[in-house]
């Protein structure tokens, strides 16, 4: 489903001035974009609110010309840097998948997810076993968006292939389309059809 956004503004409340203003883009089903821009520019923020996890004061998003569903299954699904911080310390791997609905094994598979880690506890793995938990976890058949936020960026190369091309084979085959936010222009050039600068005058 097509990704709009419609000349979004965004400050965070009190004394902060606009961080984004007349922010406009849309994404295609099965187009992989970039986003890049300076360091505190604004990327994070803006993935939230294409996620649905904040509103715009100004502008709105919508997927497939409708607004983001307030509630159940998100089909914008965003995962980010740090995956520590995006499980439940107390929930097993198993039970942290199931959120995002039954676990398809093929993904699991091509995740390099090991069998054995589903009863593992999250401080039971390392960040980039408990990283491919997060990817597993966003790639269910509802989601329609993958935003990937520094996704990669704390893995290794090895790890770092790996999960990407399981994401672009299920992104291909679901129609799903990317945001790739990274820093690294040689992964952002390598993935991408097109790049969206954010931040200085091109915003
Ligand atoms: P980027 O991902 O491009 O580095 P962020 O979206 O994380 O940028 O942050 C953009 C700016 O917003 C930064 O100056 C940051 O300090 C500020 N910011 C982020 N979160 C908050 C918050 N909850 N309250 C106030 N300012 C924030
Ligand atoms: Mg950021």
């Amino acid at each position: 489903m097509l990704l709009e956004a419609h000349d979004l503004g965004y400050r965070y409340s009190g004394k902060h001035p606009w961080l984004l203003r007349h922010v406009s883009f849309s994404i295609e089903p099965g187009e992989t974009v970039g986003l890049v821009g300076p360091s505190g520019c604004g990327k994070s923020t803006l993935a939230r609110l294409l996620a649905g996890y904040e509103r715009p004061q100004e502008g709105r998003v919508t997927l497939g010309g409708q607004p983001l569903p307030k509630s159940g299954y998100r089909p914008v699904q965003l995962v980010f840097q740090h995956p520590e911080k995006a499980v439940n310390p107390r929930w097993t791997m198993k039970r942290t998948l199931g959120e995002g609905g039954e676990p398809d094994p093929s993904l699991l598979a091509d995740l390099g997810i090991e069998a054995a880690w589903l009863e593992r506890w999250p401080n039971e793995l390392s960040g980039g076993e408990l990283q491919r938990f997060c990817v597993a976890r966003a790639l269910g058949p509802q989601t329609r968006m993958l935003i990937a936020d520094e996704m990669t960026t704390m893995l290794d190369a090895i790890t770092q292939a790996q999960i990407w091309q399981a994401v672009m084979e299920r992104a291909r085959r679901q129609r799903m389309g990317v945001l790739v936010i990274s820093h690294e222009h040689r992964l952002v050039e390598r993935l991408c059809s097109r790049i969206i600068e954010l931040g200085g005058d091109r915003a």
